[in-house]
């Protein structure tokens, strides 16, 4: 089922927690919703559920799923499964019970048979791996094999839209990474439309077919994680989607230049401040002309598929990250105290005036 959000807005009180928002989501696809406590994630799932109305005025906005206007369908009449961050199963019911309640609760007329219900049921189980669990209570499962009986209850009746609101946040990261798995197979097993929340911008690059980044009530870009990360729209999205280093100095005749550190760039003479991710900067042995960087390692975390190294220099006022190949870090025998040079590989700037609409980006 399609989504379409036409001139949703929403207050609380004086508070707008939804600028007027435009939105417009795939039959079948997977949406993440990524930004900050407080950007109104909730808010715009919440209103998508039903479970809050948008703004009336001054102008109302229309929520379309596929043909069917649903701006005034109650919750319960939108065919739409829930996952929560807190697992809000029944307590006192089994595990087999939770997952059929949406069933047994259905109008007689809609209702399927005890026989069918069980079927489904069990379907639906062996999918998340927890048929062996059917007799048990919630609070004899982990968290999450919780979430996975809540992903198979919201999956029971079948909903058109799967809305789920920081569905793993609660989770430590291995039972998450594994969450996430089951999430992106059942979504495409059964094909239905999802809409989930995050915080977490390696979650919903991981997810997401399209990720929706918000802040503060307005949505900043919708783009493919592939795009998003590359071609970020401002200066927000980018610090919101991983690490940053930032140069910031003084261009004359093309050579930024701050302390004893400087830099040949294409750039108008005036202050600039230059933003780099950590893959960006290579380590080397010797300045080059072009550039003149001299760094002291601080730390390092030879943990995951790069090595993190931490960078300090008087001419910085935060320190640096750098990511570096492991072949790299035997091959420059890199340690703690060692002196060094960055050499940007790669760098952008998001000029003030201009925040929301240019992007630079120089290989140097
Ligand atoms: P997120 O899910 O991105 O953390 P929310 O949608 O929960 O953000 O909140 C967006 C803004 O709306 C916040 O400023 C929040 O304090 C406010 N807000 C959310 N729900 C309510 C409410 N029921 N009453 C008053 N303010 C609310
Ligand atoms: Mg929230």
């Amino acid at each position: 089922m399609s989504i379409r959000l036409d001139n949703i807005a929403k207050h609380f009180g004086a508070t707008q927690a939804l600028e007027p928002i435009n939105l417009d989501i795939q039959e079948g696809e997977l949406v993440g919703l990524l930004g900050p406590s407080g950007s109104g994630k909730t808010t715009l799932l919440r209103i998508i559920a039903g479970l809050e109305t948008a703004d009336h005025s001054p102008t109302p906005g229309r929520i379309l799923f596929g043909e069917r206007d649903v701006t005034h369908v109650h919750v319960r009449d939108r065919r739409i499964g829930f996952v929560f961050q807190h697992y809000a199963l029944f307590r006192h019911m089994s595990v087999y019970d939770n997952v059929a309640f949406g069933l047994t609760v259905m109008p007689r007329a809609k209702r399927p048979s005890a026989q069918d219900i069980r079927a489904r049921v069990y379907r639906l189980l062996e999918m998340v791996k927890l048929e062996a669990f059917a007799n048990r209570y919630p609070a004899q499962l982990s968290g999450g094999q919780q979430q996975r009986v809540s992903l198979a209850r919201a999956l029971a009746v079948e909903p058109d839209v799967l809305l789920l609101d920081e569905p793993f946040g609660a989770l430590d990261a291995k039972v998450r990474q594994e969450l996430r798995r089951w999430l992106r197979h059942l979504h495409e097993e059964f094909n239905f439309t999802s809409v989930f929340v995050t915080h977490d911008q390696e979650e919903a690059l991981e997810l997401s077919d399209r990720v929706v980044v918000m802040s503060n009530g307005r949505i900043e870009q919708i783009d493919t994680p592939e795009t998003l990360y590359r071609a970020p729209q401002n200066r927000f999205v980018f610090e919101f989607l991983g690490d940053v280093n930032y140069l910031e100095g003084k261009v004359h005749n093309g050579t930024l230049t701050c302390g004893d550190a400087h830099l040949a760039v294409d750039l108008p003479d005036g202050d600039a401040e230059l933003l780099l991710r950590p893959h960006e900067i290579r380590l080397a042995e010797q300045p080059t002309p072009e550039s003149h960087l001299p760094v002291t390692i601080t730390a390092i975390s030879p943990v995951g598929a790069e090595v993190r190294v931490e960078l300090e220099a008087d001419w910085l006022a935060e320190p640096w990250l750098a990511t570096v190949r492991h072949a790299d870090f035997n091959r420059l025998a890199l340690r703690r105290g060692q002196r060094l040079y960055a050499h940007p590989r790669h760098w952008r700037r998001f000029p003030e005036a201009t925040e929301n609409a240019e992007v630079q980006t120089h290989l140097a």
